[in-house]
């Protein structure tokens, strides 16, 4: 790997409370980290209140904590981090990199009913506001040109963000910061060297390069795990009301998150402390021994 020394980070939403999936993602950034002698963060994305379950915040940071997941540093809070976020933006506006737009999403989607490709801005004003329309967002005017990155899992990814998201949201209608925004601004202020997260973000992860090129960052590395899913397919999360993962056999799940992450158990692993399991599985972790799958079923 390269000189910078690894930092990495677990950066969950307090959106519920940690469910299997989410363990997984806070495992397999912890341990890559931890075998690259590295540093591990954590950063609460406390960025959108509506979306927000009260208490969860603390209590995923509770759950870590019981698993053995300590984390180095303070816990960083996006819902302190605005005047960072309009900075950013404001370097943005100033380059030219963005511009005001005042579509409603009834009228993207009216647009798109037409085309047949729902997500993709059409651009509408992206040359100027149409006459007698106030802004209500800010978007990002992304390159013609495709962004490619090597995740490591993944392998090669090539992204023609004109075509598949088109000009994206840096701030939106409800004046909040666009989550796009903040994880390229607070992983770049955090000197992240390594971003190890659930698949099911690889499709932003183009979004978040372009970011990067035009704000003047360096890209981090990615490797983007499989996503648990239930019997019928489902992501676990809120959506399907996952349980809270269990901490009263704190090790025994988390044999089950090493064999879901193709990892071979250590030896001992399974009977012994938590500070003994963590330092067997550090040892013992292969990255390339991960599925290499945007998926994988739940244990
Ligand atoms: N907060 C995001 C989530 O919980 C993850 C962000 C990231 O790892 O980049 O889905």
């Amino acid at each position: 790997m390269s000189d910078r020394h690894y930092r990495g980070r677990f950066a969950p939403s307090p959106t519920g409370p940690l469910h299997f999936g989410s363990l997984l993602a806070a495992v397999g950034s912890f341990l890559d980290a931890r075998a690259h002698d590295g540093e591990w963060l954590v950063r609460m994305e406390d960025l959108d209140p509506p979306r927000e379950v009260p208490g969860a915040a603390d209590d995923i940071l509770h759950t870590l904590e019981a698993f053995g997941l300590h984390w180095d540093g303070e816990v960083l809070y996006q819902s302190h981090r605005h005047a960072a976020y309009q900075a950013a933006l404001e370097q943005l506006e100033a380059s030219g990199a963005t511009y005001p737009c005042a579509c409603t999403r009834r009228e993207i989607q009216a647009h798109a009913g037409l085309t047949g490709s729902p997500s993709i801005y059409p651009g509408t004003c992206r040359e100027g506001l149409p006459a007698g329309r106030a802004a209500r967002s800010v978007r990002l005017r992304v390159p013609d040109t495709d962004i490619h990155f090597d995740d490591r899992l993944q392998g090669r990814c090539v992204t023609a963000l004109a075509r598949q998201s088109g000009d994206f949201i840096l701030r939106r209608a409800d004046g909040l910061y666009a989550y796009q925004l903040a994880v390229v601004v607070d992983d770049a202020a955090q000197d992240i060297t390594d971003i190890v997260r659930g698949a099911d973000l690889l499709d932003c992860t183009a979004q978040q390069i372009a970011l990067q090129q035009v704000l003047g960052y360096p890209t981090p590395r990615y490797l983007h795990l499989p996503v648990v899913v239930n019997a019928q397919g489902s992501k676990l999360g809120k959506q399907i009301r996952s349980p809270k993962v269990d901490t009263t056999h704190a090790v025994t799940t988390l044999c089950a998150v090493l064999e879901a992450l193709g990892q071979s158990l250590p030896e001992g692993a399974g009977e012994s402390t938590l500070e003994d399991f963590w330092s067997l599985a550090t040892t013992a972790w292969q990255a390339e021994r991960i599925p290499p799958t945007r998926t994988v079923p739940e244990r």
